[in-house]
């Protein structure tokens, strides 16, 4: 059966797809038109983030039986569409969670040891500035998670047990028993509490109708002058206007950014001057072992469902009632 790659994937899955006796067509490029014009016979689409699998691009296959992300979420993905449609969304949950904690942990570092600017300094003869512009330690500080779901778990593990932090954590949705199992580990508070409280915030939430702007004006005019936000989730978490402000104001110590409302962002983005700002593109999961890893599992997931069977991780489990489905084992 044919597969589509909108944008390559490593060759382990590649040669994964083709030992299982399928057809990998990669696009040119990610664009919708030149997938439009490419999905027509494609039975399975294997997507990474560069572009949106629309009800047009999706209702423009003839045959289209599964959409296997490579990564976690499935916001690019039109889910009613494809479940209108009969195909299978899979996505690849917890595969790349030890990768984006690492990177959590490593933009709290750098934003507490101030290593972007030390190190412009240094390259800028001005070496003096050992005296001026003190870091600061995590050990003992608080660290406040909104969603403490995989990632929100690994990284709250990472912090206690290295940095001895403690830990409270926002996840209205996160039912008691769940909460009662890490009561050891975190303290769960409203988001409220958890602005005024923690020294370090990291967003590790889907990006939902609820979650939407869910670190605002309000939510910044609560949170400690030296408090660092850190968002490797989805840009629309954060409302960028008010981050913007915050930061400007000094209302909060500095922010690391692996996403943004707009990616890639417009060059006249403010947040590309602040220097209390550190970016990344989007990148926490792109590890050498993580993208091979994301890879081969959505092909796994591709070659499950084309082989006749139930693949693991399905977003819209719904669909696999329809009569088109009946068969898989
Ligand atoms: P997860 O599903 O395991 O956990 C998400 C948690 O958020 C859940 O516990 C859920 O109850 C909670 N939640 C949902 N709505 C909430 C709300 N309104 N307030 C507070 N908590 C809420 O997901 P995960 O694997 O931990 O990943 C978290 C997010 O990180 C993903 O949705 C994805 O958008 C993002 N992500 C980004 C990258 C990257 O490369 N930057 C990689 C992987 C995941």
């Amino acid at each position: 059966m044919n597969v589509l790659l909108p944008q390559p994937v490593e060759i382990e899955a590649v040669q994964r797809l083709e030992e299982a006796g399928h057809t990998v067509c990669v696009a040119p490029d990610p664009k919708p038109e030149t997938v439009l014009a490419m999905i027509k016979d494609a039975h399975a689409v294997i997507l990474r983030t560069g572009i949106t699998m629309t009800r047009e691009l999706i209702e423009a296959a003839d045959d289209l039986k599964v959409i296997s992300r490579t990564g976690g979420g499935f916001d690019n993905v039109d889910i009613r569409a494809a479940t209108d449609n009969g195909v299978i969304v899979t996505s690849n949950l917890g595969v790349n969670t030890i990768s984006v904690c690492e990177h959590v942990i490593a933009m709290m570092l750098a934003l507490a040891k101030q290593l972007p600017v030390l190190d412009r300094a240094v390259r800028d003869g001005n070496y003096g500035i050992r005296y001026q512009n003190l870091s600061r330690d995590i050990h003992g500080k608080t660290l406040g998670l909104l969603g403490f779901g995989r990632i929100g778990l690994q990284v709250a593990g990472a912090c206690k047990s290295v940095f001895s932090m403690k830990v409270v954590a926002c996840d209205p949705y996160l039912p008691d028993h769940v909460k009662a199992q890490y009561a050891d580990l975190v303290s769960f508070v409203d988001k409220a509490q958890l602005c005024r409280e923690a020294d370090v915030i990291s967003i590790h939430v889907p990006l939902t109708e609820q979650t939407r702007h869910a670190l605002s004006t309000a939510e910044f005019a609560k949170m400690k002058n030296h408090a660092i936000v850190i968002n490797t989730s989805r840009g629309p978490v954060i409302d960028e206007a008010a981050l913007i402000d915050a930061l400007k104001r000094g209302l909060i110590g500095g922010a690391g950014l692996d996403v943004l409302e707009k990616e890639p962002p417009d060059p006249d983005n403010e947040l590309l001057q602040l220097g209390n700002v550190i970016h990344t593109p989007h990148s926490a999961a792109l590890t050498n072992e993580c993208v091979i890893r994301m890879a081969t599992d959505a092909a796994d997931r591709t070659i499950e469902v084309l082989d006749g069977r139930k693949p693991l991780n399905v977003a819209n489990p719904e669909v696999l009632a329809s009569e088109r489905w009946a068969h898989l084992s």
